[in-house]
C-alpha cells in the first residue's frame, strides 16, 4: 500500500478492479447513475473465461431488468427450459416456470456474457482500460482508500484517485489482499472440474448428473454447441485426470452415465478440454474505508451449484445502490443482504461439494439449494434494478 501523494492525478467517483460479470455489470450500473467510473482489467476485452457458465433465474432476471436480455438472446444462446437431475439411475425432470418474467435460463459463452456488459457499462459513460494491472492502492492521511497505481501494457506506472475502489477481481483478488479484507467463512470442500464444448449433442436442457464421488453437468450454450463438464473431489484431480484431461473426462462421465458418455463421444469435439483443480470457498468483509468487494472478490463458493455468476450480478445490483447512497449505513445494508442471501447458497455448495453424502442426502441438499435460490430471486425482485437517486460525490465507506 502507498500512501497518497496530492498531484494532477485524474480523479473518478469509482475505480473498479476486473471487468467480468461482476466488475461490469457495477460499472454499467454506476455509470447509468451518472457517476464518473474506470474499470481496469488486465485481460483483454470479450476474451473467455476458466468457467462454465450455467446461470440461474435471479442472473437472467437481473439482465432482463437491465435491457440485456435481448442481447444474450442474439448472442445465440440457447433458451433452456427444462432441467434434468440424474442420482444414479433416477432421473428427476424439472421444468422452468415462468416466474419473474423469466420463462427460460440460458448459458451464455463468458466471451459473450461479459462482453454485454463492457458494452452495456461503456454506452452508459464508464471508461475501461485493458490490458492494465492494479498493483497498488493509495491511501489518504487517516488511512482510507484514496485511489490505485495502475501498470499499463508497457510498464509506464500512473496514479488515479477515486472516491471508492472496488475490487471486482476474482477469488484471489489484490484489492482483497491490499486492504486486508477479514475473512469472515472458510469453506473446506473443492470441486475439481474438466470441461469442454461439443457440437451434435442432443438439447434435453440442463442436466445434473451424480453418482458417489463424481458429478457431471451438460450445458447448452451459444449457436448449438452444448458444455459438458466432469467433476471429482479437488483431492482426486490429480489421480483422475492428471497427464489425461480426455481419459479422465470419459471416464468419469461413464461411470455416472454410459449412455451420456456415448452421446459426448460420438458428438464433435470444439476445443481443447480445459481443467480446474479447485478451491475452498470464503466469505470476505465486503467493504472498509475507501474500498468494497463485490463478485468472487467477496465471496467465492465451489462452482459445484453452478452459482457465481448469478451471485455476481446480485451483488453488483446491491453494490451499486449502498455506493450511489454514498452512506455508511447503504454499504452495511450491502453486507447485510448479500451475507443473509449467500449464506443458505454457500452451505449447501459445501455440502454438496463435500462428496459426502449418499445419493437421497444430494437430493435433498438439490431442495435446500432450489430454496435458497427462491428467496433469493423474490428478494431481488423486490429491489428491483431501479436505483437511488444520485448524490455525484462519495464518501468514503465506513
Ligand atoms: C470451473 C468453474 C465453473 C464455474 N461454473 C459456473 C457456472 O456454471 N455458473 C455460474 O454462475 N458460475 C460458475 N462459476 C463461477 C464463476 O465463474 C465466477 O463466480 C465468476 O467468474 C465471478 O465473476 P467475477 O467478475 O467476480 O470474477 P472473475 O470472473 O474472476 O473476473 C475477475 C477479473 O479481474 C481481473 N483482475 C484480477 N486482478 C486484477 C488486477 N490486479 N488488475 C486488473 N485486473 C485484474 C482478471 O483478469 C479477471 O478478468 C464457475 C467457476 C469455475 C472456476
Amino acid at each position: 500500500m502507498t500512501t497518497h501523494k496530492p498531484g494532477p492525478w485524474r480523479h473518478y467517483d469509482a475505480i473498479i478492479v476486473g471487468a467480468r460479470c461482476a466488475g461490469a455489470a457495477t460499472a454499467m450500473l454506476l455509470a447509468r447513475q451518472g457517476l464518473d467510473v474506470l474499470v481496469v482489467e488486465r485481460g483483454e476485452y470479450g476474451s473467455d473465461a476458466l468457467s462454465t457458465h450455467a446461470l440461474m433465474r435471479g442472473a437472467v432476471m437481473q439482465l432482463q431488468d437491465w435491457g440485456l436480455l435481448d442481447a444474450v438472446k442474439a448472442s445465440g444462446a440457447t433458451p433452456v427450459t427444462r432441467t434434468s437431475f440424474h442420482y444414479g439411475d433416477e432421473r428427476v425432470n424439472v421444468r422452468i416456470k415462468s416466474e419473474y418474467g423469466v420463462d427460460a435460463l440460458y448459458a451464455p459463452r463468458r466471451k459473450f456474457l461479459d462482453r454485454i456488459l463492457v458494452d452495456a457499462a461503456r454506452q452508459a459513460g464508464a471508461r475501461f482500460h485493458f490490458g492494465c494491472i492494479i498493483d497498488d492502492l493509495t491511501r489518504s492521511a487517516d488511512g482510507a482508500v484514496s485511489g490505485a497505481r495502475l501498470r499499463d501494457e508497457f510498464g509506464r506506472i500512473e496514479e488515479i484517485s477515486a472516491g471508492i475502489v472496488i475490487g471486482a477481481d476474482g477469488a484471489r483478488s489484490t484489492v482483497a489482499r491490499s486492504v486486508g479484507a477479514e475473512t469472515l467463512v472458510e469453506g473446506q470442500s473443492a470441486t475439481a472440474v474438466v470441461y469442454g464444448y461439443f457440437q451434435g449433442l442432443p438439447d434435453e436442457g440442463y442436466r445434473w448428473g451424480f453418482a458417489p464421488g463424481m458429478a457431471s453437468g451438460v450445458i447448452p450454450t451459444n449457436h448449438g454447441a452444448t458444455l459438458v463438464f466432469a467433476g471429482v473431489p479437488s483431492a482426486k484431480y490429480r489421480e483422475t485426470f492428471a497427464g489425461d484431461l480426455a481419459g479422465g473426462f470419459g471416464r468419469v462421465l461413464a461411470a455416472q452415465s454410459p449412455q451420456l458418455a456415448d452421446q459426448v463421444r460420438q458428438a464433435q469435439p470444439m476445443e481443447r478440454l480445459r481443467g480446474y483443480t479447485g478451491l475452498p470457498g470464503f466469505m470476505r468483509l465486503p467493504y472498509g474505508p475507501g474500498w468494497a468487494l463485490v463478485g468472487d472478490a467477496g465471496y467465492f463458493r465451489d462452482p459445484i451449484t453452478a452459482h457465481g455468476i448469478t451471485d455476481a450480478l446480485r451483488d453488483a445490483a446491491l453494490l451499486s445502490r449502498a455506493v450511489v447512497s454514498g452512506r455508511e449505513s447503504g454499504f452495511a445494508e450491502y453486507r447485510y443482504l448479500r451475507d443473509a442471501l449467500s449464506r443458505p447458497l454457500f452451505d449447501v455448495t459445501e455440502a454438496i461439494a463435500s462428496f459426502d453424502w449418499t445419493l437421497d442426502e444430494v437430493k435433498r441438499h438439490h431442495i435446500a439449494l432450489n430454496a435458497a435460490m427462491k428467496v433469493e430471486t423474490a428478494v431481488m425482485s423486490r429491489l428491483g434494478a431501479r436505483l437511488p437517486v444520485v448524490p455525484r460525490r462519495i464518501e468514503a465507506a465506513a
